[in-house]
Order: structure tokens, then C-alpha cells, then sequence
């Protein structure tokens, strides 16, 4: 038994164990905006948990309200109060009731925090089209940190998995972990208390779980960097390119020292010939050596373009609007099939979800990248393959995809209260109700997706 145990922390020790130097860059991600990547030294530092400078929010410091409900999410709230009251107590509620139901299936050990608004987005921090529906709102990682895993590779770790590993040392945290702002200026939420749930409508709460997911790292790094507008090549995460904090990234010489995956992609998989994606990636840092510098952006964009490696990289566009070409690996040879389907490619919904088709009806239905209408968390038997058993709208195969990428399950994790403290007039819902659609525009129409790439965005 000792022996095991031994092994069993060896182990542990060996994937961990290897950290990025001191200097290491961090990438700060700006919620709505993608051209604000920045880059931030983040130097290493003595597990400030422990100390709990990181973990335990000052009052003093944190200007927005701290929604008091749950001891390891700890949610910073701003919402318009003075003129949206009954809005942003629906919205609080819903915070609270997600807090709850997150808590209740991940077992984390050091709390997360979600710096959350429900807010006017349009104008505040994006222009948006008048004749498009406007964007239901966004969520990610605040910082994304550098951790070299045991197979060499280092990859960008969301802040909140980071913390779970309880580091002896590690990249400087940022304040917050998960940045979350939601729309309140839409229609298109429905909130525990409102009246029955419109044909076009999607619940808050199942929104904002979907949103907390990704920002947990439910999210893949693969996307067209180099050319937003026009996708014609993938890759993933080209950290060399992101502005530094005293470096605008289209100024002075690029240094080429890889793109770098998320810890979701280590274990994507082509079907066709099972080559993880990791390899693909391992080909296209091929292009060139870690010395190699090219004077600014353009240059470096004109060489990778015209190299060999480039075509990987087309491939990979290919595979990623080819059904059922990609998979995420779970253990005991279980597949999570990942979203490959759309076409063209949408940047913010492909690859960072699951199959659409393979999980409709069926309790794994919430990462998809379409949220589903007219479904509310009490009742959610029209799109879960109608499992009057399995309560938890976070699925059994989620659940094993946020467990392989380091999270901790609890076992109570479908005896999840989905609507604790809620108080509500039975006359307001109908439970029955089981003529949920799913939407067909809200994902696709969404600004959001194509603005942010490497946050999640925000989807439906
Ligand atoms: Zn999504």
C-alpha cells in the first residue's frame, strides 16, 4: 500500500513538477476584445496560497460586490443596480444558483474567482452592429500560465486549473481567475421567477455554467490566428505574437519560439489515423528553431505562410470542418467527439465543443455550441435525452473531460441542487414543458466568437 502510495505521489510529482523559468510569459486576455492578448511576465514565486494573498479576496481591494454564497467560488458582481434593480437580482440569483451547482460537482481545492457583470456590453466595451441581435456576452480565463507537462510541452494552463494543483511555486497569479460579462440589455435570458420560457429563449443559468466550463479550460487553443477574417490554416496558440506590456507586437523583431497548446488539446485525436494533435503541433514548430527572429509580424507571417509546416496547418483547417475527425481522448478508451461539423469554419465555436449531433439528447448536451431554447435547469428532459435520473445539466462524459484535465469530480456530482433557496411561484412554470428547440443563430450570429478567439467566447 505504501508502495503505491509512493508511486502514486512519484507520479504525480513527475507531471508537475517541471515549471517554465522565471521568466516566463503569462497571456492576459482582455474579455472583449482579442487584439488586447497581452503578454505578462510573470515571474515565479513561493506558493502565494499558502499565504493566501492570491486565494482570499481584500475587501478593500475589490471595488465590485462579492456575491456571499459559496466558499470556493468567490463571484465579484457589477450590474447596473441603480437602474436595472429587479434585473440584476434575477442575474445575482443566478450566480448563486451556478455557484452552487459547480461546487456541488467539482471538488476544488483552492477557490476560484469570477470576476462577473451583467451589463450593457454594446458600447461599453464593443461597438456592435444595430441590425444583428446582440451578443449575449463572453467568459475565459483571465490569465493563461505557462506549465511544462511530463511529455516536455509546454502549455497554457488556465489560471483556475492552476490553482488546483497547489504548486510549491509558480507563475505569479492574477487577481481573478475566470472574467465573465454578460449582456443585460437582450431579451434572450430567461431567469428563475420570469414567466414561462420563450420559444427563443435560453436560461441564464444553463448559459453561464456552459461559460463557467470554458473558463475553467474546456477550451481548445486551435484557431486561425494569422488571418481572422478569412480562416485557412490553424494553429494553435501563437504566444511570440502578443503584445508585451511595453510592446505593441507590430513593432521590433518576432521571435519565433512556438505555438503553444492548451491542456484540452494534449489529448485531441485525428479518428482517422489516431495522431494527436500534439504531433501536428510538434510538426509545425518545426518551422523554424527558437533563434530564428523575423523583423515584425509581416515577415514572420510571409515565411511561416510559404513553408511546409503551413500545410499542417491547412489540414488542420480541414479536419476541423470534417465530421467526427477529431476526438478528445478520455480514459478506458471512452471518445468525446469534438465539434468538427461546422461549415465554414466558426472561430469560437469549432473545435472548442462537443459534437453537436453526437450529444443532442443526451445529458452531455451543454457543451455544444448552440444553446438550447426553451429549456430551463428544472426540466431539462427535452435535451437530455429525457434521463429523468441525471439532474446535473454538466453531463458524465463532461465531467471526465474536466477530470482528465486536472479538475477533481465529486461523487455526489448528479445529486446537484439546481435550485437552492430559489423561491418561486409553482403557477410561473410549467414543468411539463418539454418543447425545447434548439437555437439556430444565437452561436453563429454572435460577434463574440470571432472576437475572441482564445477566450471563450460566448456562445450560444
Ligand atoms: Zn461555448
Amino acid at each position: 500500500m505504501l508502495t503505491k502510495y509512493i508511486l502514486f505521489i512519484s507520479l504525480l510529482s513527475l507531471i508537475f513538477v517541471k515549471l517554465p523559468s522565471a521568466r516566463s510569459q503569462c497571456v492576459d486576455l482582455n474579455l472583449f476584445d482579442h487584439t488586447q492578448r497581452h503578454g505578462k511576465l510573470c515571474p515565479q514565486i513561493e506558493d502565494s496560497l499558502k499565504k493566501g494573498s492570491s486565494s482570499l479576496l481584500n475587501p478593500i481591494d475589490a471595488p465590485l460586490e462579492q456575491i456571499e454564497n459559496n466558499n470556493m467560488i468567490q463571484i465579484l458582481f457589477t450590474c447596473d443596480e441603480k437602474n436595472k434593480p429587479e434585473l440584476c437580482k434575477k442575474a445575482k440569483l443566478a450566480f448563486q444558483n451556478v455557484a452552487n451547482v459547480i461546487s456541488d460537482t467539482l471538488d476544488f481545492k483552492v477557490p476560484i474567482i469570477i470576476n462577473a457583470s451583467f451589463t450593457q456590453i454594446c458600447g461599453n466595451f464593443m461597438n456592435c452592429d444595430p441590425t444583428k441581435p446582440g451578443p449575449l456576452g463572453a467568459a475565459g480565463p483571465s490569465r493563461l500560465i505557462p506549465l511544462k507537462d511530463d511529455d516536455g510541452k509546454t502549455r497554457l494552463y488556465p489560471q483556475s486549473l492552476v490553482k488546483q494543483f497547489k504548486l510549491e511555486k509558480h507563475p505569479e497569479f492574477s487577481e481573478v481567475d475566470i472574467q465573465a460579462g454578460f449582456n443585460s440589455e437582450i431579451s434572450t435570458f430567461w431567469f428563475r421567477g420570469d414567466p414561462e420560457i420563450g420559444v427563443d429563449q435560453v436560461d441564464f443559468e444553463l448559459v453561464l455554467i456552459h461559460e463557467f466550463l470554458h473558463g475553467l479550460g474546456f477550451l481548445s487553443s486551435w484557431d486561425d490566428y494569422l488571418s481572422l477574417d478569412n480562416p485557412t490554416a490553424l494553429t494553435p496558440f501563437p504566444s511570440f505574437l502578443i503584445t508585451t506590456d511595453d510592446l505593441s507586437s507590430n513593432i521590433g523583431p518576432i521571435k519565433f519560439t512556438g505555438f503553444q497548446e492548451y491542456p484540452f488539446d494534449r489529448y485531441l485525436s485525428l479518428t482517422k489515423d489516431n495522431i494527436p494533435l500534439s504531433s501536428i503541433t510538434d510538426k509545425i514548430n518545426q518551422f523554424a528553431n527558437s533563434t530564428t527572429t523575423f523583423a515584425n509580424e509581416k515577415e514572420f507571417t510571409d515565411a511561416f505562410t510559404n513553408s511546409s509546416q503551413y500545410l499542417e496547418c491547412k489540414q488542420m483547417l480541414q479536419n476541423s470542418i470534417t465530421r467526427n475527425s477529431i476526438v478528445f481522448k478520455l480514459p478506458d478508451d471512452d471518445l468525446y467527439p469534438i465539434e468538427t461539423s461546422l461549415v465554414p469554419y466558426k472561430s469560437g465555436s469549432t473545435l472548442k465543443h462537443g459534437d453537436y449531433d453526437s450529444f443532442s439528447n443526451s445529458t452531455d448536451f451543454l457543451m455544444r455550441w448552440k444553446s438550447p431554447r426553451q429549456v430551463t435547469m428544472e426540466n431539462l428532459l427535452s435535451v437530455n435525452g429525457n434521463d429523468t435520473n441525471y439532474i446535473n445539466p454538466i453531463g458524465p462524459k463532461t465531467l471526465k473531460v474536466l477530470e482528465v484535465l486536472g479538475y477533481t469530480i465529486k461523487n455526489n456530482n448528479n445529486k446537484v441542487q439546481t435550485d437552492n433557496e430559489v423561491k418561486q411561484d409553482d403557477n410561473q412554470h410549467n414543468l411539463q414543458s418539454t418543447s425545447g428547440t434548439e437555437s439556430t443563430t444565437i452561436h453563429s450570429s454572435t460577434l463574440l466568437h470571432v472576437l475572441l478567439m482564445t477566450i471563450t467566447i460566448l456562445l450560444f
